[in-house]
Parts: structure tokens; sequence; C-alpha cells
């Protein structure tokens, strides 16, 4: 019900997890987060507060990075537990997405990817999305151009966020029927699906608009439709008071 993504000079896992906070007005029955760091990539879920991803961070520690992502789940397919929580990965555990909406194709995506031997291991119709990553991310090795070519086979309603250890120092993020915003930091950027999430940091926004995908570095972000077609980006300043 709430996404996060960060790549800067903080820790990412910090930005990310604070950022969460934040969101949790909205609801949710799962939380998680994904980091890139040393070459890698970690990630940590569990079902309930917040306070339960907390715990799991503390007794296994992530490694600190630069670039991150987080989620907080209200299940829509797939039980509220640990493993349909979110990030999802691929195999094996390059890349990383979180998701809030719905997937409806996701059953026939499911079966084209077991026909070429991708073993799932949840119920969510957000994994498949990590595979079909995966998948572009091999023959294009540009995790924005996957995005794109990945979003162009989903129907249904979703918000995507992702990152691939091979890209240390990027984010991506997709939306359609779905909201996603951008903030613009001084060395560091910033994506939510609400700007109380980094309000904090930035109040230089960026709406992302339907149907568009946007490429996150610290230094700036780049956005484009679906179809790769170049978008204007309009910076707004947010002036409603965070503390409201
Ligand atoms: N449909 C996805 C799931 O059930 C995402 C739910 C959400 O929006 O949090 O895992």
């Amino acid at each position: 019900c709430g996404i996060v993504g960060y790549v800067g000079g903080q820790s990412a896992l910090d930005v990310v997890l604070a950022g969460l906070r934040r969101l949790e007005y909205r609801g949710y029955d799962s939380a998680g987060v994904a980091v890139l760091a040393d070459g890698g990539l970690a990630a940590a879920k569990k079902a309930g507060k917040l306070a339960n991803l907390e715990k799991e961070l503390s007794d296994r520690p992530l490694p600190s990075g630069p670039t991150g992502i987080g989620h907080t789940r209200w299940a829509t397919h797939g039980a509220p537990n640990d493993a349909n929580a979110h990030p999802h990965l691929d195999n094996p555990g390059r890349v990383a997405v979180v998701h809030n909406g719905i997937i409806e194709n996701f059953a026939a995506l499911r079966a084209e990817l077991a026909e070429r031997g991708h073993a799932l291991g949840s119920e969510t119709d957000t994994e498949v999305v990590a595979h079909l990553l995966s998948e572009s991310f091999s023959s294009c090795g540009d995790l924005a151009e996957s995005m794109r070519q990945v979003c162009r086979r989903l129907e249904g309603a979703f918000t995507l966020v992702a990152v691939h250890a091979d890209e240390p120092d990027v984010v991506v993020g997709a939306r359609r029927n779905s909201p996603l915003v951008v903030g613009l930091g001084d060395g560091e950027s910033f994506l939510a699906s609400d700007v109380a999430a980094f309000i904090e940091h930035t109040r230089e926004a960026v709406e992302l608009g339907q149907d568009q995908v946007v490429e996150l570095r610290r230094d700036g972000v780049t956005v484009t439709g679906f179809d790769g077609a170049p978008a204007d980006v309009r910076p707004y300043h947010v002036d409603w008071d965070a503390s409201a």
C-alpha cells in the first residue's frame, strides 16, 4: 500500500524505513526492503507491522548501501505472510521489485514463465514482474528499458519500483492507474507513492504521468513513456505542512 525508493549519499535503508513509517497511516499487512551494496542485492521482508521488519533487521542486519527500495503491502493475491511480502526477487536474486496494485494478466505470464523454467515461490501477482525484468535485463542490460518492455506486457493497475544489482546507482519506477511521485534532492533522489514519504528531505517533486517510466539517479531523473518516447520533467514545489 506504500512504496519508497532512494538513491544518494545517505544510508538507503534508513531513508526507506523512515519513508515507510510516514506511509503507515495508509494501513498494510506486511513490509519489506531491498538494498544494493557491495555488488549484490540484499532483502528482508516480514508479515505484520513495520516493527516486525525492524526486529528482523536488527537480528539479521543488511549491508549498508546508497540505493534501496521499500514496500508496505495490502494483500490482494496471496495470504499476508512472509513469502508473499514484497520485495520479490528473480532467481538468483539480482533484481528486486515492489508493487502496489493488481496485475490482471499475471496467471498467463506465470504459466509462460513456468514453461521457460522459472520457479516462482509466492502466490502473488507481483512475482512475475521480477522474473520478466530479469529476462529482459539479460538481453538489454538496462533496467529502465527492461521496465518499459515488461510494462508493455502488463494489464491492470500498478506502481512498480525495481533495482538491479548490475546497476547499483539506479532505481526505476513505473506507473499505470496508480500514483508515483519523484523527489529531487541535492545529490539524492526519491520515489514514493506519496510525497509524505520524502518531504523531510526535499520539496521539489515530479508527478509521474500515466504509463511512464522513471530512471532515478543521484544527480537527477529521466522520464519516458512505456514506448520509450522522452517525456517532459516538470518539477513543482510541495508547500503543504509536513507536520500536519
Ligand atoms: N497485488 C499485490 C499483492 O497482493 C500488491 C498489493 C499492494 O498493493 O500492496 O502482493
